[in-house]
């Protein structure tokens, strides 16, 4: 068996197409454009390609972005300032703060003060109550989109095996409540899991969010699982290449063999993230403007 190739880059490019269609029809409705901020503090080079490619989508989505860059040396107190203001703006829809912080600011107290309702990265703890017992919120963007490649792929997901490796608060642990909610029986698998092929074995679902290159072997998988890999690592150079090749946290070549379908790193779970970025600010926008939102988002 060949698995299938799950394209996360045109199903990214499909929800950003809808996303721009139905930006169009939001500044007809309220005579002003969604609007996302997002707020980088330093000059983490990682951070500003994302920050930069943030802006870019979000205006070709049709969106306003609106960019606060500011000094590493930033207290916690001006940073909590532009957040308030950020709050108290109706042009803003989303806010979004680039993590990770410089060391002397505390990542919890900045994310606890962005409101719930522009909180479109699904950090806030509000956020992840409101996923925990079910009521809408804002669900983290990676996870999501993880999501609806599954739901495309597989339809009805009630009653599948799911594993997901790693339970950090940005992709295993909201992407297992996510399973969960679709009615699928979920088990977190982490560091200390023991006999992680033998729990891994189960899987009609497999998502692996670690980011350790190539850990998940074929071996370890069920045949005709479903495989997501979140994991994004570079691979050390190998001779002539000035770069290292990235890979993600399952071994493509061979989870092909025996897998029915499985994203591709890169190509995969990557261009989801700023797809559903877009998607929740424009979410929040309607919300915010008391509209309904559309269907199809
Ligand atoms: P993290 O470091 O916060 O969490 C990693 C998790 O893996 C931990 O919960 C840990 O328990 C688990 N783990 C570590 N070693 C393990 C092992 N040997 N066996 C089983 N579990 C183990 O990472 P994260 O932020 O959740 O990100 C995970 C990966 O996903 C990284 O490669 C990251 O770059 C990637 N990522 C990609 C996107 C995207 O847009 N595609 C977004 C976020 C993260």
């Amino acid at each position: 068996m060949t698995a299938e190739r799950i394209d996360g880059k045109a199903f990214a490019a499909g929800l950003r197409e809808r996303v721009g269609a139905h930006a169009g029809k939001f500044a007809s409705a309220t005579g002003r454009k969604a609007g996302l901020a997002v707020v980088l503090v330093g000059e983490d080079p990682a951070s500003q390609v994302y920050v930069r490619s943030k802006h870019k989508a979000t205006v070709e989505a049709g969106m306003e972005s609106f960019e606060h860059r500011l000094p590493a040396e930033t207290s916690e107190l001006e940073l909590l300032k532009l957040v308030e203001q950020l709050n108290a703006d109706e042009a803003v829809d989303g806010i979004l703060v680039q993590l990770p912080l410089p060391g002397h600011l505390d990542e919890q107290a900045v994310i606890g003060a962005i409101s719930p309702d522009k909180d479109v990265d699904g950090f806030h703890v509000t956020n992840a109550g409101r996923l925990a017992v079910g009521q809408s919120g804002f669900v983290p963007c990676t996870p999501l989109g993880c999501m609806m490649l599954l739901t495309d792929r597989l339809g009805d997901l009630s009653g599948l095996e799911a594993v997901v490796i790693g339970r950090s608060n940005i992709v295993g642990k909201p992407m297992a409540q996510l399973l969960l909610d679709a009615n699928a029986t979920v088990t977190i698998a982490h560091s200390r899991t023991k006999d992680l092929p033998a729990v891994v074995k189960r899987a009609d679902i497999v998502v692996a969010a670690v980011g350790r290159a190539e850990m998940v072997k074929a071996e370890w998988l069920k045949d005709g699982a479903t495989v997501i890999d979140v994991g994004i690592n570079r691979l050390p150079p190998a001779e002539g290449e000035e770069k290292g090749r990235l890979v993600g946290d399952v071994d493509y070549a061979g989870a092909e063999g025996v897998a029915s379908a499985i994203t591709p790193v890169p190509g995969g779970v990557g261009p989801m993230t700023i797809a559903v970025l877009l998607r929740n600010t424009l979410v929040a926008a309607y919300r915010n403007a008391g509209l309904e939102v559309p269907e199809g988002l």
